[in-house]
Order: C-alpha cells, then structure tokens, then sequence
C-alpha cells in the first residue's frame, strides 16, 4: 500500500503550509495554550473564509464537500505549525455532526453557516458533578412544558461556555424511563436569562472550561435534536465524531513533541541508556499511532462515521504524551525554567480525562474493537 499523499493531497498541505506561512500571527502558537483572545477569533475566521474549516461537510451546508484523508491533511499541517486550534472545535467537531445528522432542515440553516465563520461559538453540556463517564446518569432536567421545555441543573467542565453562544446539552427529559431512553438533546441559547457561567481555573492556571448553572431557562421546542427520550442516541453521533476525526491532529502533536524531546536530548547530551530507551519508545509509539490513524481513515472513508479505533488513537496519544513531556522535564532537571515542557505536562494531565478517560477507552477497545465481552 502507498501511503505517500497523491498529487492532489501533495498540493493541498503545500497550500495549507503557504496559508500559515502567510496567516499565523507572529507568536500566536499553541504552546501557551488556549487564549480566547481577539486574534484566536481572527485566526478561526481566517480559516473559516479559506475553507478550511468544515473542509468535509457537505457543500449544501457551505462545506468543502473534501474527502477526510483532505480534512486530516489539514489538521495534521495546523498541528505541524502549532496554530492555535479554531475557536470553535465543539461547534466543528460535534455540534455541527450532529446537526447534519439529527437536525431539522430549519436548524440546519439557522446554525451551521455561522459554526463555519467562527461567528457563533458553541459549547458541550454533558459532564455533571454526577454523570462523567456514565453520561446515562444525567440528571439537569429538561422538562417537556408544552410549547417550550424548561431546564434546570448543573454541568461542569465545559469547555468554552464562557465565550459560548450555544451549548448542546443532553439532559433528564424523561425521569420514569429506562435507561437510555430518558434523555433528551437540546439546543440552549448560552444568553438566555437563568445561564449562568462560572470559569475554573485547571492546574495550568488557565480557565479554559467552567461550571454552567441552569435556573428555569426556557428553551424552544424547536431546539430539540432528535426524539424526546431520545438524547441517547443523539449523543452517541457527537461523542462518536469528537474521538473520530481528532487522530491526525494528535498524532501530528505528538511528532512535534518527540521531535523537540529529541532536540532537547541531543542539546543536553543524554547518554543515560535508560533515558535513551525511552526516547526511542516514544518514537515507536508516535509511529505506530500514525499506522492506526490511517486504518481508522480508512473506515472513516468507507463508511462515513468514525469507528471505535478513534478511541484507541486517542487513548495512545494521551499517554503518550503525557509520558513524553514528563521525560523532557526529567532530562530538563530544573522544569520551572521552560514554560513550554511545563506547560504541556500540566495540560496533558487533562487529555487522559477530557473525550473519555483511559479506562473508559479501554473499555471501548476491549470490547468493540476486540470484541471481548461486555463489562456491564
Ligand atoms: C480538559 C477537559 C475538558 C473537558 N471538556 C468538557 C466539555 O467541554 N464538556 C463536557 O461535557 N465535559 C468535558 N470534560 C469532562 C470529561 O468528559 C469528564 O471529566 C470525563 O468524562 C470523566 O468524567 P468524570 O470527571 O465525572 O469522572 P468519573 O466518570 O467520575 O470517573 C472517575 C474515575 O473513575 C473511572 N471510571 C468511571 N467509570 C468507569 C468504568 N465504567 N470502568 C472503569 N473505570 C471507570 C474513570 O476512568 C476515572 O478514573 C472535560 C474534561 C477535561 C479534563
């Protein structure tokens, strides 16, 4: 198999290289994470306005209609670059999937144009103090009030939702039905009376998500996605494409990591062989991590949903990660003179967290990948 890009792949990260060249800021890397700054704004729109952003989605939705070996492509230059990510990840990655595959035709023309612009930003409410990993145990409550539903409740670490518009919230629509079949999926209006936003600050000493409070918030009928009682499975399409389609950015993250571990060790001239075979297995990993994200390509292609091998992506670059900051740190010996490698360490903390936990996406591949049988 060639794995090498085709001509027209070759033309398009040319394209995309130029495009950065051209467009990034000066310092406006991702290095010092995210900053919710006007120039992350100016960049999201930029990207929106040279296609870039929704490079997959069907045209008729103002989509590139591109093929995702196209969109990987993409992200993989951005990653390369260190560009900051486009402000509206969740609106690009799970709103707006969902959207084209739930919404109505009214939701569809409302919403999606202005996800593209980066003019709407949008935020994902499905973590509560009490339902994490088990989103089944939601209990905001999403009642059915006739011409309208009224919600009220608690969820925690969204990310965005102090600079959000609009929040996808799966909720408790309806309390006396089983399990999977209570939950409802609904559009909120961040700006509607009885939100409100308040910002936590992670370990990094960013607040880059928040607590979000619910108190008698209306919210029109036609904001529903889906069935009520059928959030379940709408929110089945939103978590399936947030671990799907990230593999080519976070292994292009990866790369750049290594590559500046490497550099760092040959500054440093490391001799430990210890620490020299932890170098190469960072190597191997990132390689191996390459290989599974064209598989998982591959079945994106056919089949147009992302399968559960994007878990295993996201699973292995998490630790990966994670294992090859803490290595830089230790070759660094005094860490609180790189901002950089601090930074990344503290901030991957998260990434075992934040779209599934490891063992979550342990789980995920024992079974669905590898077919063992359920847990429960
Ligand atoms: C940086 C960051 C950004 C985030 N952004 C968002 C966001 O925008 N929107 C949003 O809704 N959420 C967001 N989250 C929340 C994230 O999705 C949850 O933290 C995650 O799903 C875990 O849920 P929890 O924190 O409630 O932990 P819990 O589910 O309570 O888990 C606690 C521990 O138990 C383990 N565990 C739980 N269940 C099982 C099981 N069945 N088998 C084995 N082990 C298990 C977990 O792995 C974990 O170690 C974010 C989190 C982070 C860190």
């Amino acid at each position: 198999m060639d794995l090498r890009d085709t001509p027209e792949e070759a033309a398009l990260r040319a394209e995309i290289r130029e495009f950065v060249a051209r467009n990034l800021p000066e310092g406006a890397t991702r290095r010092g994470g995210r900053r919710f700054e006007d120039a992350d704004r100016e960049w999201s729109r930029k990207l929106g306005e040279a296609g870039y952003a929704g490079l997959t989605w069907p045209e008729e939705y103002g989509g590139g209609g591109a093929p995702y070996s196209h969109q990987a492509i993409v992200l993989e230059e951005l990653a390369r670059a260190e560009a900051p990510a486009h402000l509206g990840v969740i609106g690009l990655g799970m709103a707006g999937p969902t959207i084209i595959a739930w919404g109505t035709p009214e939701q569809k023309a409302r919403y999606l144009a202005k996800i593209l612009s980066a003019e709407e930003i949008w935020c994902q409410g499905f973590s509560e103090p009490d339902a994490g990993s088990d989103l089944a145990a939601a209990r905001t409550r999403i009642d059915d009030r006739g011409d309208h539903f009224l919600v009220n409740g608690q969820k925690v670490w969204s990310s965005f939702a102090h600079i959000a518009d609009f929040c996808i919230l799966v909720g408790l629509g309806v309390p006396d039905a089983p399990r999977y079949r209570n939950l409802t999926y609904v559009i909120v209006d961040m700006h509607s009376p009885g939100v409100e936003v308040r910002p936590l600050v992670q370990m990094t000493g960013q607040a880059e998500f928040n607590e979000i409070f619910f108190t008698d918030v209306r919210v029109p009928k036609e904001n529903l996605l889906g069935e009520i009682g059928g959030g379940w499975q709408v929110a089945m399409t939103t978590l399936l494409h947030e671990r799907g389609t990230l593999g080519f950015a976070l292994s292009a993250t990866l790369d750049v990591a290594v590559r500046k571990l490497v550099a760092l060790a040959k500054e440093r001239n490391v001799f430990d062989p210890i620490l020299r075979d932890r170098i190469a297995r960072a190597w191997i990993e990132l390689q191996a991590l390459r290989y599974t994200n064209y598989r998982s390509l591959a079945t994106l292609t056919r089949t147009g949903v992302p399968g559960p091998e994007g878990s295993a992506s996201k699973l292995v670059w998490s630790e990966a990660n994670q294992r090859v900051t803490k290595l830089a740190l230790e070759i660094l010996g005094a860490p609180e003179t790189d901002e950089y490698w601090r930074y990344q360490q503290l901030r991957s903390r998260g990434n075992t967290i934040e779209a599934g936990t490891s063992e979550i996406l342990r789980s995920i591949v024992a079974e669905r990948v590898l077919g063992l049988p359920r847990s429960r």
